[in-house]
């Protein structure tokens, strides 16, 4: 049970229960179409006679066609209803310290058309760049009408879309989202990246309806990791919860572009297994490496030595990180997000191994790797948008 917020509420009108009953109706339809009105009765326990004044709204607004009749032993034969995930256009950046990904998709988190770029070193740049990606790809789908933004960063933003924490990007404070909604003229959302992998994982993974308890761990330059806590995300008192990866886990350990040391990310990153492999281990510079890290993973693949022992020592301490994750906030499932997914055949069970080793004996935390080909930061850029219209609405 929440307690009420005397200084954020709203008080309950007849609009705020036509409100919930119709965010109700959405998600019903969005989770088991094609259904009939009888049956998003049934299923909600709304009377007939609302669920039609709903359903009329929804079509209406172009939420929900109605489509085939359906069968029924006796009286009117039904039509079914459907998600029209044509609705909206959703575009979808994924900002990453050394690549931009710009993706086009429905409500349905399907991508229509996207496209990548080096991240320019300049945020001024990057916006341009942003902008005239998306003037390219609304000429190439006229008819989809798009309307918003949602934007993964490599780092946290306040509330009012401020980055104000990005390291590996160096950007240093940037009104991003005032900047590019100005730039593209639609609205903008801006989340951490972590934070909206765990979104994406609620809205469109593959866990039963019940899973409210998730953390995302997105390993990349660095790591990042999203909290969703009791089915919603968990930003702190100024929207930096969540920085385990700048844990110092060694005061005397490497320094940290953060400027830190020892930070748990400069051991179990991307970047951190690249200097393994380099064997300088001192190398935090922010310098982009020559040598990348699918290209580590693939001299693994080839039975390189070094590789497969840089690459084992990054999954050992992210094992420790990650058990320090399940003691402290006993989730349901640990998502692992980033490209060391595509070698967890050999590193998941060190992964497990370690973990193991450090967890209270009750523990059951699952910890899942995410498909790379399923693009999770791209769909929680996705995500953060599609949100804002089958959330649950404010209510005290
Ligand atoms: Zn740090």
């Amino acid at each position: 049970m929440r307690k009420i917020d005397l200084t954020n509420f709203q008080v309950a009108t007849s609009e705020t229960a036509r409100q919930i009953n119709r965010r109700i109706a959405l998600n019903f339809i969005r989770r088991n179409e094609p259904m009939s009105r009888a049956d998003l009765a049934r299923c909600s326990g709304l009377q007939r006679s609302t669920v039609s004044a709903i359903i009329d709204q929804l079509i209406d607004e172009g939420w929900v066609t109605e489509g085939a009749i359906g069968q029924a032993l006796r009286g009117r034969r039904p039509r079914f209803l459907h998600l029209n995930v044509e609705r909206a256009g959703i575009l979808a950046v994924d900002l990453r310290p050394a690549i931009t990904t710009v993706g086009l998709a429905g409500v349905d988190a399907r991508f229509v058309e996207q496209t990548s770029w080096p991240t320019p070193k300049d945020p001024e740049v990057f916006i341009r760049q942003l902008a005239r990606t998306v003037t390219l790809f609304r000429d190439s789908h006229p008819r989809i009408v798009c309307e918003g933004m949602g934007v993964s960063v490599p780092g946290r933003a306040d509330r009012s879309g401020r980055l104000v924490f990005a390291p590996n990007l160096g950007w240093g404070p940037v009104d991003l989202k005032r900047l590019i909604e100005a730039e593209i003229g639609l609205p903008v959302v801006l989340e951490n990246a972590a934070n909206a992998c765990a979104l994406a994982e609620l809205w469109f993974g593959l866990h039963p309806e019940h899973v409210r308890h998730l953390v995302a761990v997105t390993v990349s330059e660095g790591i990042g990791v999203g909290l969703l806590l009791n089915g919603q995300l968990v930003h702190g008192g100024d929207a930096m919860a969540g920085e385990f990866g700048h844990v110092s886990v060694d005061e005397n350990g490497p320094p940290c572009p953060c400027g830190n040391r020892g930070c748990w990310e400069r051991y179990a990153s991307n970047s951190a297994a690249l200097e393994y492999y380099r064997g300088d281990g001192q190398d935090a510079s922010g310098a982009r490496p020559a040598m990348s890290f699918p290209d580590l993973l693939q001299l693994a693949e080839t039975g390189d030595a070094r590789a497969i022992e840089a690459l084992e020592r990054m999954a050992r301490f992210l094992g420790i990180g990650i058990a320090g994750l399940i003691t402290g906030l006993a989730p349901e499932a640990i998502m692992i997000i980033g490209e060391v997914t595509a070698a967890w055949n050999r590193l998941g069970p060190l992964v497990e191994y370690v973990v193991k080793k450090r967890i209270l004996p009750h523990a059951a935390t699952r910890i899942v790797p995410t498909v790379p080909a399923s693009q999770p930061r791209l769909r929680g850029a996705v995500t953060l948008v599609v949100q804002q219209h089958f959330g649950a609405p404010h209510v005290a």
